[in-house]
């Protein structure tokens, strides 16, 4: 029998990033918004689970390594410790970084998944022909070709002949079609739903799920036969539940976090990828767990791209833009506070240094830092002595938020949540211009501590919302409130545009 008083679960995944290339706003975008879910999840007093990692075992990596004239394991260890410098300094919260060559978390869970869809008869061997992308590491199809190259990478694909193990990709297409078209698997926004859903109309085909084994390094090799290694898709999607113990029953670590956070009816799951992955994402990996018999995601969240000027970021156009410097410039919680604000999380968002200082300064410095400022120095200078705890839970603006909070956790409309709580903050902005406290004190000192006190507790009650989104400066804020005291240096000192 269910338990109904059991704490809800939420389970939130980053894609496990490719780490061919250096770490880009791209990989601290989609780090944060993962990381404000997974801290508004446990602002909402949920048991929460935030995974992120990175997909190593790609023979495309093992170039890279072997173009740099390093041994594979030492490429990827300095990968992920970059990685993981520049997540800490996001204060990026994850519960745990898994790594695919990691043979004790990771390997196990693939074996495991691989087993059941040959034993459910839905992995058979068969020939694949045709051409083969070096580049991409995948198999190309004519309709994917343009003038007979990969228009991703100019060159000619191979044609290959070779023998690999499918996996019946085909016989899923109409149940996860149904899953899509119920929700059962909810898909945001709606675009990326109707997309999915246009191309399961065209029919699937069987995919290879191996490639003949050449002795390569981090390889999972098919069980039983020692010629082929496991293809990604049969490798790297597994992360998501390999990393909560699935498969290592009985071996090195158990399925507890498997069986709360995957395997049970009152956890939420969700996945949050971008738009190049959806494919995958939406149906392999759904028809995959059908045939395994796992409980499917519920829901898959599909943010867009960066843009800068209005072009993708590329090094070639030369508007690539590195979250190490704007972190310089505006510090981790300014960038944390630009994804929020201003990138639509559902669609291809437009990032130019010029705008994130513009947002900071009006965001930030004059906004929220400013105006905490100013209510410290009135309750310093009216003595305003207040017990913020109490009560703290009762007033309306405090029950409003928190549905906003619980809202946001359903929709994932980031961008809402964050201009609901600034205007929120506006508004005491412009309370203190229209009822002047500092001239009322002259005359009426009572009411003019009544209101100061007000714009204290909302003010209060506003920034523990904000706390997902700027975790380090809320409490910094929360303490010298606490305290009464006007913070030591400026929480946001303003920052000049370069001309
Ligand atoms: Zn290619």
């Amino acid at each position: 029998m269910e338990n109904t008083s059991e704490k809800k679960k939420f389970y939130i995944t980053a894609p496990i990033f490719y780490p061919n290339g250096d770490l880009h706003i791209g990989h601290a975008y989609t780090a944060t918004v993962c990381d404000v879910f997974a801290r508004m999840s446990r602002l909402d007093d949920r048991s929460t689970y935030f995974l992120t990692g990175v997909d190593e075992n790609s023979l495309k990596i093992q170039k890279k390594a072997d173009e740099l004239d390093m041994d594979v394991m030492d490429y990827l260890d300095d990968w992920v410790k970059k990685n993981e410098l520049l997540f800490e300094r996001l204060n990026i919260s994850h519960d745990q970084y898994i790594r695919t060559t990691d043979k004790i978390r990771h390997h196990p869970g693939v074996i495991a998944i691989w087993n059941k869809l040959n034993e459910k008869g839905d992995i058979y061997e068969n020939y694949y022909e045709g051409y083969y992308c070096v580049g991409c590491e995948g198999f190309k199809t004519e309709k994917d070709l343009v003038d007979g190259v990969c228009p991703d990478h100019g060159i000619k694909p191979d044609f290959i002949k070779e023998k690999n193990y499918f996996f019946r990709l085909s016989k899923y297409t109409n149940q996860i079609k149904k899953v899509i078209e119920d929700d059962i698997i909810k898909i945001f926004p709606q675009s990326r739903k109707n997309e999915v859903l246009s191309f399961l109309e065209q029919g699937l085909e069987d995919i290879s799920f191996s490639r003949p084994y050449k002795g390569q390094k981090n390889v999972i090799l098919v069980p039983g036969d020692e010629s082929q290694g496991i293809y990604v898709w049969g490798d790297a999607l597994v992360n998501y539940i390999s990393a909560l113990g699935y498969g290592s029953l009985g071996q090195s670590l158990d399925e507890s976090l498997y069986n709360l956070f995957w395997n049970n009816k009152n956890s939420e799951t969700l996945h949050v990828i971008g738009k190049d992955i959806l494919k995958f994402h939406s149906i392999i990996w759904p028809a995959m767990l059908m045939s395994a018999e796992i409980p499917l995601p519920k829901n898959i969240l599909i943010h867009g791209l960066m843009q800068s000027g209005g072009r993708k970021m590329s090094k070639t156009i030369g508007n690539t833009i590195s979250p190490t410097d704007i972190m310089n410039k505006i510090g981790a919680e300014g960038l944390r506070f630009y994804f929020t604000n201003n990138i639509p999380v559902f669609d291809d968002g437009e990032i130019t240094e010029d705008l994130i200082i513009s947002n900071y300064n009006s965001g930030l410095a004059n906004g929220l830092g400013n105006l905490t400022n100013r209510l410290i120095k009135m309750m310093i200078s009216y003595d305003v002595v207040i017990n913020l705890k109490e009560k703290f839970k009762e007033s309306e603006l405090y029950k409003n938020n928190s549905l906003s909070l619980k809202k946001v956790l359903q929709d994932f409309n980031i961008n809402e949540y964050t201009n609901i709580l600034w205007k929120q903050l506006s508004t005491i902005d412009n309370e203190i211009q229209t009822k002047e406290p500092f001239k009322l004190f002259k005359t009426d000192p009572d009411e003019a501590r009544k209101i100061v006190e007000q714009m204290v507790r909302d003010f209060y009650t506003i920034i523990h919302f904000i706390q997902p989104i700027l975790p380090k400066t809320v409490a910094v804020i929360s303490e010298h409130i606490e305290s009464r005291e006007m913070p030591e240096k400026s929480l946001f000192p303003k920052v000049e545009k370069e001309l």
